[in-house]
């Protein structure tokens, strides 16, 4: 951007970099008649509350998917999203003087802006925005992710990657000519299901959720039924017919995924239901809201629960069983042996949960006892008891591989989780400031800081800045053994943070390098 209206003949000031303190950001803003914020998402309403709210310039963010209160309360505020893929500089300023199209909002100039670099613009409003996103995110990266399953699939045959983009771009030639139905070609278009299905013989299990999707778009942009039945999960409650269910899948040499969760489930969850399925043929999504995990006066009776939106969740996301139990299938005798964990279960939330990770470890080997052979996928958003799990496996020879999968987030950077339904709308705006703390942490140590002290007391001045927030702890560790790294801080460090706001207690992590 910076170099496309340096190029148009606007005076561009040096970029502030991400070391940049907010006094430097404040005197950069004090004479322009413009300030861009190009940072991710969650940086946004930071970097704009650097600048002091009296300062003329207009503030403008380039987000796709926030609104004009991430830039707020500045008297001029703007956004302007340039609508096309911007992978490095060079490449992005030629783009953006190619004309490109532009999403804007608020003050006049980001108009201006569009109007030098020879660009279109279309008005979005902040309640439009994350569709407005989501749009723009199906037309270019899942493009370019479902490039990667044709490349993949035409491996198997021979067909180089420069074949098929040939016939991209005819195809999207076809689009802008004759409109999006005129131009479907192909088996769903004509309703040929004995080709899709002998498509579908021909390709890895793992291609078949996206291909089956896709054949569904196309059958309904062609006016057909969709025909094909989506992968509808089996829902077992009992241990013995899942056992027989899974006895049969092995027999038939199929790999098998698991992912255990407590149900009420969201996007974070998703994803790691869909990274199984692209790794196994058979996916088993486990639901079970642990007592053994709970103490005394947590909210085990309170806890979320929503079997039917975690079925139809189970079914968009490709699995085959959802294993739902209820308390006396799993645990019909008062439980007498357990798992006792002797490292890692006493420090961060262990500490002020006690047992804890016990009644996690708990069910989760009676689970991998259950399931068997199988690769078990949980999320990093949980890092301890990812670190736990992981371990228990090794120690105690599980044939399970435990896969860690990354913590899925709002745009704000909030990590999902079902406990974010207890917040108030209140506690939810604020509860932004545990990925804050964490960035905040994360900087520091890339920055050289040496002592894991200064970090922990860094976090938790960020997070002592949102009045609702109560800290439970704020903690530079090492990623292995989880205790406080030895000064100085070295290699890998991981940052965490919980914090309670109201009766939810929230928890959330972040790696870094000391730098
Ligand atoms: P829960 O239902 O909270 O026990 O979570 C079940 C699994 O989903 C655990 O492995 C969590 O770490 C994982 N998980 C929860 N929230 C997220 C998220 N925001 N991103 C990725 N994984 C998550």
């Amino acid at each position: 951007m910076a170099a496309a209206l340096a190029e148009v003949g606007w005076q561009v000031r040096p970029i502030l970099g991400r070391a940049a303190p907010p006094g430097e950001v404040a005197a950069a803003a004090a004479d322009v008649d413009l300030v861009l914020i190009a940072t991710p998402d969650a940086a946004v309403a930071d970097v704009a509350a650097a600048v002091e709210p009296t300062a003329t310039a207009a503030v403008a963010h380039l987000a796709g998917a926030l609104g004009l209160d991430a830039v707020a309360p500045h008297p001029r505020t703007a956004a302007l999203h340039p609508l096309v893929a911007l992978p490095d500089a060079a490449v992005g300023a030629r783009r953006l003087l190619a004309g490109c199209w532009f999403a804007v909002a608020g003050d006049r100039i980001v108009r201006q802006v569009v109007a030098d670099l020879g660009g279109r613009s279309f008005e979005v409003a902040d309640g439009d925005r994350a569709a407005y996103h989501a749009a723009a995110v199906v037309a270019s990266n899942h493009l370019v992710a479902l490039l990667g399953q044709a490349e993949r699939i035409g491996a198997q045959a021979g067909v180089g990657l420069a074949a098929l983009l040939d016939l991209v771009r005819a195809t999207v030639d076809n689009v802008e000519e004759l409109g999006l139905a005129a131009a479907l070609t192909g088996p769903a278009a004509r309703g040929d299901e004995a080709t899709i299905e002998r498509h579908l013989g021909a390709i890895a299990p793992a291609e078949h959720p996206a291909y089956r999707a896709l054949a569904d778009e196309a059958r309904r942009l062609a006016g057909r039924a969709v025909t094909v039945p989506v992968n509808r999960p089996v829902t077992e409650g009992t241990i013995g017919g899942l056992c027989a269910r899974l006895h049969k899948a092995r027999s038939g040499g199929h790999r098998v995924g698991l992912v255990p969760t407590m149900g009420f489930l969201h996007a974070g969850h998703r994803s790691l239901i869909e990274r199984a399925r692209s790794e196994n043929d058979l996916v088993v999504v486990s639901i079970f809201v642990n007592p053994l995990q709970f103490n005394p006066g947590e909210d085990f009776d309170d806890y979320p629960r929503d079997l039917d939106h975690d079925l139809a969740l189970c079914a968009q996301a490709g699995a085959d069983i959802v294993f739902a139990p209820d308390q006396h299938e799993m645990y019909p005798e008062p439980v007498t042996t357990t798992v006792r964990l002797r490292t890692l279960a006493d420090v961060l939330c262990g500490a002020s949960r006690p047992g804890h990770f016990d009644g996690v470890a708990t069910v989760v080997a009676k689970l991998f006892s259950i399931v068997g052979e199988c690769s078990a996928y949980f999320g990093e958003k949980d890092f301890q008891q990812l670190a736990i799990v992981s371990r228990m496996a090794k120690d105690l020879s599980l044939p399970v591989r435990v896969v860690g999968c990354p913590t899925v987030r709002e745009p704000d950077g909030l990590a999902l989780s079902s406990r974010n339904a207890y917040l108030s709308s209140d506690e939810r705006a604020q509860a932004r400031v545990l990925r804050r703390a964490l960035e905040a942490g994360a900087a520091l140590v890339e920055a050289g800081e040496p002592d894991g002290a200064v970090v922990e007391a860094r976090m938790a001045a960020v997070i002592s800045d949102a009045p609702l927030a109560r800290i439970d702890y704020a903690a530079a560790v090492s990623p292995t053994t989880l205790t406080r790294s030895r000064q100085p801080l070295q290699g890998d460090v991981r940052l965490l943070v919980a914090v309670r706001f109201g009766k939810a207690r929230l928890i959330d992590n972040l790696g870094c390098r000391a730098g």
